[in-house]
């Protein structure tokens, strides 16, 4: 039997490997998740004939519970509102990580005192971890949701507290270590590291928190993998450490795109972002030219390339469906399309290639800023559909924008440029564009979704 479950459990990571592998690309996604799921299937199955469970009453109602409320869950959720739905299942994660390694340490206690020092150390620090994931998720949810404020929260001796209370708990994740029947100590950590979540997450800012979700989804998958060591699960470990990598790529690659630094996000960095009342009134000024949908279907119709950079006011608009019916006008008249997708469009990873594919935009259309951007120059028309700070020009040059190194999509370089959104107003960052104030810039201004409408309507008229 302990052979068929070790072999069990190695075709699960195996599954949970490829399945990773398969969602890096948005073609194959489906697939990847399908198998991981196949994967995780399997290891919960093999898990269940595990001798150490001794009843499955309360498995089961665990089981219904939480099926339907994470079917529920899902099914109900915006694609809006997905980071947080994502943060609490990281804290979900978290939390029944440092269940498990607690629970383990009275188990092993009671029937093998002399706990080894590797397995007190890993029990200490999936305690210490999944309960910093826990609290720490939940404050991010609330963020999200407007249940916590958004604001950057600050308070004196701040970062001094924050030390001084990881020290504590290492501390005494060291008497648990030197002493493993001495159990106080182990209550204490948990008590800490759950106010620990609160406090280090508390000071970042509402729109961060898809930076922090996914460091907090990384220190999940750590916490479940500390488990694996505890309960000698090498699909656990493995699993784990899958999370824990591809968490921390993906907050690297965020901070990049914003060019900033982890530290800078964590400890609240930018005090107006997402705030929509940062620097805008000291930006550049001047006239910006509009233009209505009847000129600019006239303008699209004698393009030959036109580029679509959907930004957030798509998401927010809903308007990804327009826009999709606008390529597929433009495509009729024989013009080519492409999307250049930047990598922090909208407010999570992949918001824009998600909203593009749920409105079957095809994935072959779809460019990244470096296959696309030394590309512009060819470029007829570059509309951009509810972006701002990606298509910011004050990234290249301006050393005291806030977003200064951060790559842009050098629209600005196609011949015409046409910028829709609602007004002249700041996006998450704060700062005015001075691309709205360049020769070869139309602003055409309109909620995106209506915009998008009107003018496939113009369109359809030429
Ligand atoms: P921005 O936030 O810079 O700008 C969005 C613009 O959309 C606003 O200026 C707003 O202008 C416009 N808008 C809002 N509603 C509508 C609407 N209904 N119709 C049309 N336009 C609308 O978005 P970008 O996508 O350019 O940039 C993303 C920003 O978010 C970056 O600064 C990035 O660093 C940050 N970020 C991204 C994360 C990610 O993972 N993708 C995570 C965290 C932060 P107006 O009010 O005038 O309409």
């Amino acid at each position: 039997m302990q052979i068929v479950s070790y072999l069990i459990y190695l075709i699960a990571s195996v599954l949970f490997i490829f399945g990773i592998k398969k969602l890096g690309s948005p073609k194959t996604a489906r697939q990847g998740n399908t198998l991981s799921s196949l994967g995780m299937f399997l290891a919960v199955v093999i898990t269940l004939f595990d001798q150490r469970v001794l009843t499955f009453e309360y498995i089961i109602i665990g089981i219904i519970v939480g099926a339907a409320i994470g079917s529920v869950m899902a099914l109900k959720v915006q694609m809006t509102g997905m980071p947080q739905m994502v943060g609490i299942l990281n804290g979900f994660g978290g939390g029944a990580s440092a269940l498990v390694a607690f629970a383990e340490y009275f188990y092993l206690i009671d029937h093998a005192p002399n706990l080894e020092v590797s397995t007190s150390i890993t029990i200490v620090l999936s305690v210490i971890i999944g309960a910093v994931t826990f609290t720490g998720s939940f404050i991010a949810f609330g963020k999200l949701q407007g249940f916590v404020t958004g604001k950057v929260v600050k308070y004196p001796l701040q970062n001094l507290i924050n030390v001084i209370l990881l020290l504590a708990v290492l501390g005494a994740g060291v008497i648990v270590v030197l002493e493993p029947l001495n159990t106080i100590n182990l209550y204490g950590i948990v008590a800490v590291s759950l106010i620990l979540g609160v406090l280090l997450v508390l000071p970042i800012g509402g729109a961060d928190m898809p930076v922090a979700v996914s460091l907090l989804n990384s220190y999940s998958g750590i916490a479940a993998s500390m488990t694996g060591f505890v309960l000698q699960n090498n699909m656990l470990i493995i699993a784990g450490a899958l999370v824990g990598a591809s968490g921390i790529i993906l907050t690297i690659i965020m901070c990049k795109g914003m060019n900033r630094s982890l530290m800078n996000v964590v400890l609240g960095g930018w005090e107006d972002a997402g705030s929509g009342e940062g620097a805008g009134g000291d930006g550049p000024k001047g006239d910006a030219k509009s233009v209505d949908a009847e000129e600019l279907a006239m303008i699209l119709d004698s393009a030959q390339s036109v580029v679509i950079v959907p930004g957030y006011g798509m998401a927010v608009a809903q308007a990804q469906h327009a826009v999709r019916d606008l390529t597929n006008i433009l495509e009729k008249k024989k013009i080519d399309v492409r999307f250049a997708i930047h990598p922090v469009a909208g407010r999570m990873p992949g918001h824009m290639n998600v909203l593009l594919a749920e409105a079957q935009v095809s994935y072959d259309k779809l460019f990244a800023l470096e296959d696309i951007n030394d590309d512009f120059n060819n470029v007829d028309v570059a509309i951009i559909v509810g972006a701002n700070d990606v298509v910011n020009p004050a990234a290249r040059h301006d050393q005291s924008s806030p977003i200064y190194g951060m790559p842009i999509l050098n629209v600005d370089y196609a011949k015409t440029v046409v910028v829709n959104k609602r007004s002249l107003n700041v996006g998450y960052a704060g700062i005015q564009n001075e691309l709205f104030f360049y020769p070869n810039t139309l602003m055409y201004f309109g909620s995106a979704k209506e915009a998008m409408n009107k003018l496939v309507n113009e369109l359809k008229e030429l």
